[in-house]
């Protein structure tokens, strides 16, 4: 009988007054210590900016690789003897004109991303969606406009 005294169930009007802020759902409130708030869609930017820094640094690795390779020099165990490692040295020599290209295509989309250009269609000027941006960083036209300049490719293509 005295036991009721004990755990006092509180009705539902005192249980709203426990002072935690109604945040949830409404975005994510949360901001490091020291950062600005950015919006969502710079949040992304700065994610796809450290993907694209992560990227330039594994193709820059990999081209100083290719390029510390000597026959003397057989630094990958793994590759087994020497001769795999010249193959796989002319290998990265090639694949370099391509990685180049492609490391050019990362500088310009991180320089952007600092000008805060990043994003938009050269084309058209709109912004390009977050998710084709995520998929293709280095992309400069929204989807509409690739498309439609693919098309023409395909009919200058006849
Ligand atoms: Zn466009």
């Amino acid at each position: 009988m005295s036991s009721q005294k004990k755990k006092p169930v509180l009705p539902d009007n005192a249980q709203k007054d426990t002072g935690a802020p109604k945040n949830n759902g409404a975005g994510e409130n949360v901001s490091p210590a020291g950062k600005k708030s950015l919006s969502v869609r710079e949040e992304h930017l700065q994610d796809i900016k450290c993907d694209l820094l992560k990227q330039k640094e594994i193709i820059l690795s990999e081209a100083e690789v290719a390029i510390n390779v000597l026959p003397e020099q057989t630094a990958f165990s793994d590759l087994g003897d020497q001769a795999s490692a010249e193959t796989d040295r002319s290998f990265m020599l090639q694949l370099r004109g391509r990685e180049q290209k492609l490391l050019k295509k990362i500088e310009e989309a991180i320089d952007r991303i600092d000008c805060g250009t990043f994003g938009i269609c050269d084309v058209c000027g709109e912004p390009i969606g977050i998710k084709r941006l995520k998929a293709r960083p280095v992309t400069t036209m929204c989807i509409a406009c690739k498309t439609e300049q693919e098309e023409d490719e395909k009919e200058a293509g006849l």
